[in-house]
């Protein structure tokens, strides 16, 4: 039976860790570290996952702000607003979530928040400073699968390790850490051949895909780690993720659950990141 990898515990440990920086932070520098999360729009996911920021945010103890603005907001009114954020020096944290509504282009608002102010690493400095190993911000989710493994004593040094799905947010940098930690990467999408071949091989499957159960236990080699990126929607409405848990967890050594595997990380690591931004504007 594989070991379950407790993503909730091991988020409320590190959270733990930061609230106590966050304390010395405050102590040090007599205010807080601060995350400010625009959101244009009504759409309920992201409503959910913006609430969730500005609570875990609260919980460490920092200052944040959520400013909601309507589906109708410009381009223009957006990076306005960013602007302003951008030269207050109370906010070291800047965050726009996604997806935007059509008529904005997320490129020009993703380029609009400097690479300092930049917790989810998004912009294209801090996508070049995790090419070059030399980086201060590390995209939250890929950031949080590698904690998991620091925490499960897992070291990719070596391995076979597979991530399927190469999205700029996901798949991409989960690669790159991979490689800087000395693992043996292949990157997987939807034009890959034999995907199951290439899964086999895999001593880390990290997969992220978004569809549900697309991973199943004849993808996987006998005793491999399983990382489950995905948050679908079953038919019945209930959260589950990438990976088959019932025919993949007998052959895998170690397994993320989906609920409360990888989602409590990613949260987590855009708290250090935040808490990372303000270290590095006190110090100036
Ligand atoms: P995305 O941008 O839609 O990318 C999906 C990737 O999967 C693409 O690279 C795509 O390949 C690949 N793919 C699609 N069909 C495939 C197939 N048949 N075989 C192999 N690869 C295939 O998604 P994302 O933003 O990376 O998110 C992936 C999943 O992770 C989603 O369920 C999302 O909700 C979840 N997620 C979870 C968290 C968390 O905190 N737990 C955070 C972010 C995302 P192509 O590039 O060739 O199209």
């Amino acid at each position: 039976m594989a070991v379950l990898i407790d993503g909730k515990k091991i988020a409320a440990e590190v959270r733990g860790e930061i609230m106590a920086e966050t304390q010395a932070f405050i102590k040090a520098n007599g205010y807080a570290p601060g995350l400010t999360v625009i959101i244009v729009g009504e759409n309920p996911a992201s409503q959910v996952y913006v609430r969730n920021k500005k609570k875990a945010c609260e919980e460490v103890g920092f200052a944040s702000e959520v400013i909601a603005l309507p589906e109708s907001t410009t381009e223009e009114e957006l990076l306005a607003r960013i602007d302003a954020l951008v030269h207050n020096d109370s906010v070291h944290g800047i965050l726009v979530q996604l997806p935007l509504p059509k008529h904005i282009s997320e490129d020009a608002v993703l380029r609009a928040i400097p690479p300092h102010k930049d917790v989810d690493a998004f912009h294209a400095e801090n996508v070049g400073h995790i090419m070059i190993g030399d980086f201060d911000y590390l995209p939250c989710t890929p950031a949080g699968v590698m904690e998991l493994l620091k925490h499960e004593n897992i070291d990719p040094a070596g391995k076979e390790c597979v991530v399927v799905g190469r999205s700029n947010i996901v798949g991409k940098p989960m690669g790159m850490l991979l490689l800087h930690a000395n693992g043996t990467v292949t990157i997987c999408h939807s034009r890959t051949k034999n995907l199951a071949e290439v899964t086999r091989r895999a001593d880390i499957l990290v997969v992220a895909v978004g569809r549900a159960g697309f991973i199943t236990g004849d993808m996987v080699k006998e005793g491999a780690v399983v990382i489950d990126v995905g948050m679908n929607r079953n038919a019945e409405g209930k959260l589950c993720g990438d990976v088959d848990f019932a025919s993949v967890e007998p052959k895998a050594s170690a397994i993320t659950p989906v609920p409360g595997g990888v989602g409590p990380m990613t949260i987590t690591m855009l708290l250090r990141n935040t808490l990372t931004a303000a270290q590095k504007a006190a110090a100036k």
